[in-house]
């Protein structure tokens, strides 16, 4: 990674750049922001698992889609930057409890010492001998208290450096974290974030046998409004989409970017009525809103989007969820799109169909 970095400060970054937008235009690649990432680190690194995957992808004829984009990011990109901070992070971390020790350990040795000449004081009091000889060990001792408050203060502001650093490793950490699970476009959860945030719903109400519903959302006709607007108008037209889900997916509801122009959303603790309502809300908003390109004042039109979810049954595998709810959009897109579909419904009208 760290190579890749630097390779791309130096002076070829320009030909490496032009070498992966022609690479991304002959395998036919959206230049997006996150294919220009993949792409680059095919270039620099031709040899490293990122692009001996894509080679293989590419023989064996994959056609190389948004979401595959996404899988081999999931895979080779984030989790490698992620390992590297951890990795530094940690150096940091354990250093900064080398010193500490090693400052406690320099407070015990004087405290030792301070032990000892304390003994050793005690002693000559216990036998006097005359003024003078008190004199030079009260002096002793006056010696060696200094010493060791003066050590004990330095203890303390060690410690006190050291929580501040812990502190803002913490911190990083945490930034670290919301990263590899934040949706670049969007800031809403990414599929990782999702799939794991959905295996800890479904746990969660498995033991207390709260409902839980689970919902995917997809924007309709979406490549042909790219091809109409341009990849970038579409981008934004997904940022748009998202704030309208981010807004109802708040706490305790979860709403995440699943892939390209797809959403998932959880609904602890509501059943299929408050569903239904709380989706037809965005879809109605989406279908209302008059789209237009802010830099022309050019209308867009309007854009709309089908959903459908699945009220999870006891003890269901989050996959086997996820498989309904993905029916009952693919339900909603049959039965002509910008609409809102159940499992349960579109299951009972397969059955009588
Ligand atoms: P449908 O109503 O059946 O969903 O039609 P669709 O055209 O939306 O469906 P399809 O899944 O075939 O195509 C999705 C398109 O969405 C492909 C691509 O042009 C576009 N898309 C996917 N991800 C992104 C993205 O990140 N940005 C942009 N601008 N477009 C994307
Ligand atoms: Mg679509
Ligand atoms: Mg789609």
């Amino acid at each position: 990674m760290s190579d890749v970095e630097t390779a791309l400060r130096g002076p070829q970054a320009y030909a490496m750049a032009r070498r992966a937008l022609e690479l991304m235009e002959r395998h036919q690649v959206w230049p997006t922001a996150l294919n220009f990432e993949i792409w680059t680190h095919f270039v620099a690194d031709p040899e490293g698992a990122l692009a001996r995957e894509l080679t293989r992808l590419i023989s064996i004829g994959e056609p190389l889609t948004e979401l595959l984009s996404e899988e081999l990011a999931a895979a080779y990109l984030p989790k490698a930057r992620l390992n590297e901070q951890i990795r530094d992070a940690g150096d940091l971390l354990s250093k900064e409890l080398a010193a500490v020790a090693k400052a406690i350990q320099n407070a015990q040795k004087t405290n030792a010492a301070f032990g000892k000449t304390l003994a050793g004081a005690a002693e000559q009091f216990e036998a006097p001998e005359n003024l003078e000889a008190m004199r030079t060990v009260v002096a002793g001792l006056t010696v060696a208290t200094r010493r060791v408050q003066k050590e004990n203060k330095s203890l303390e502001q060690r410690l006190a450096e050291s929580t501040a650093e812990v502190d803002r490793l913490r911190e990083h950490l945490e930034q670290v974290r919301r990263d590899a699970t934040t949706d670049g476009l969007t800031n809403l959860a990414n599929r990782k974030a999702f799939d794991e945030e959905l295996d800890r719903a479904c746990a969660e109400t498995d033991d207390n046998g709260d409902s839980l519903c689970l919902a995917v959302l997809d924007i309709d006709h979406f490549k042909g409004f790219n091809d109409t607007w341009g990849h970038q108008t579409g981008d934004q037209v997904i940022r748009y989409v998202a704030s309208v889900i981010g807004r109802v997916g708040a706490p305790p509801r979860f709403a995440a970017r699943y892939g390209g122009e797809e959403f998932a959303m959880i609904f602890p603790r509501e059943d299929a009525t408050m569903v239904t309502a709380l989706l037809e809300e965005i879809r109605e908003e989406v279908a209302s809103r008059m789209l237009k390109r802010r830099s022309t004042n050019e209308d867009l039109g309007t854009i709309t989007i089908s959903a459908g979810f699945a009220q999870r049954h006891r003890g269901e595998a989050s996959h086997s969820l996820m498989e309904r709810a993905d029916a009952a959009l693919y339900a909603s897109k049959r039965g002509g799109r910008n609409k809102v579909s159940s499992a349960e419904a579109s299951a009972e009208s397969a059955n009588a169909a």
